[in-house]
């Protein structure tokens, strides 16, 4: 049986497991893919503290897990599926997709969240050559270039707004006549010069040579198509948390898993950090430090059961 076992190997997991280790817990990481977690898909990122100049986000990543590994860390693959609690003798076992399961008297999910896609032409081809999820990590490579936002909701308002500091020009596509955002940054959005909504309109394709340079949009009422002239685009049509395999009373009308202060959830002795978790501001230094601060609430949850 381990002290702690923790699901997911990005940067919420393997700061967990740094912590974890350097507190004295004997503890085991599961991760369905190669760790690393999303950052592992992006191209270069310069808003982590400690690079003097841009890291790529594999080269991060590979740091992260070599010394966590080097502490001691173990990662096995697999898939966490359904975690039961044992109440009498304050455990848990966890499901593994091929059939195991392991024991362990705490638990911390760092599972992460996955962005949804457009699915259209050129969306993949294009990601991190001018199609980008992420304005906060991203804008600053737009700086005097011509961008497009693809949403209508908060998070795309706030992205479009973000982006108005680098972007010559943010065109802010929406499939329908409103935003769904809240009116003071409708409000906003409205008074910014650089913003151009476009409204009852979807985008269909995302065209270029090495990187992006146009895209194309097609009216919902009138079909007609026209070309976008642009350098990025990006996307916000909303995020899924990984927690499908969570009970529901885990988690949040968004499906992002419930925490108190100290980032334990409803079920004492399980923990959230990073992505997947409610109110996250979905970075990767924040991923870092919710995955520390859960490792050390663990600690003492575990001093406390004795
Ligand atoms: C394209 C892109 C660019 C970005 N650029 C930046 C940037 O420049 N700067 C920045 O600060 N942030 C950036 N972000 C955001 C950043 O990547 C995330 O905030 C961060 O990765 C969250 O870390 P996490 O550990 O919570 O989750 P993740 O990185 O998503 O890691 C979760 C891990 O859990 C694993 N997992 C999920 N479910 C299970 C399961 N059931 N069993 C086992 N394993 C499981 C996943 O495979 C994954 O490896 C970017 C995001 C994207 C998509």
């Amino acid at each position: 049986m381990k002290d702690l076992i923790i699901i997911g190997a990005g940067p919420a997991g393997l700061s967990a497991a740094i912590y974890g280790i350097r507190a004295g817990l004997d503890l085991l990481m599961i991760e369905r893919f190669s760790p690393g977690g999303q950052v592992m898909n992006t191209h270069e990122v310069e808003n982590y503290p400690g690079f003097v100049d841009p890291v790529k986000g594999w080269e991060l990543m590979s740091a992260m897990e070599n010394q966590a590994r080097r502490l001691g860390a173990e990662i096995i693959n697999g898939e966490a599926g359904a975690i039961i609690k044992d109440k009498e003798k304050n455990v848990f076992s966890i499901s593994l997709s091929n059939g195991k399961s392991l024991i362990a008297r705490s638990v911390i999910l760092a599972c992460g969240s996955a962005n949804q896609k457009l699915n259209i032409p050129g969306e993949q081809e294009f990601t991190g050559k001018g199609v980008s999820y992420c304005a906060t990590c991203d804008g600053a490579f737009f700086k005097d270039k011509v961008t497009a936002v693809i949403g209508g909701g908060n998070t795309a308002l706030e992205e479009a707004l973000f982006l108005t500091r680098f972007a010559s020009k943010v065109y802010l596509v929406h499939r329908r006549y409103e935003f769904r955002g809240e009116k003071i940054l409708q409000q906003r959005i409205l008074a910014n010069n650089k913003i151009e909504p476009i409204y009852d309109t979807i985008i269909t394709s995302i065209e270029g040579k090495e990187k992006v340079t146009k895209a194309i949009l097609k009216n919902k009422s009138t079909n007609e198509k026209k070309d976008l002239l642009l350098d990025g685009v990006f996307i916000f049509v909303g995020y899924s948390p990984n927690t499908a395999f969570l009970p529901e009373e885990l988690l949040n009308t968004r499906k992002e898993v419930i925490i108190d202060k100290n980032l334990q959830t409803k079920i004492h002795g399980i923990f959230a950090a990073g992505d997947m978790r409610e109110n996250s501001k979905r970075q990767i230094v924040m991923a870092a430090a919710d995955g520390a601060t859960a490792a050390m609430n663990a600690y003492d949850y575990l001093q406390e059961m004795g």
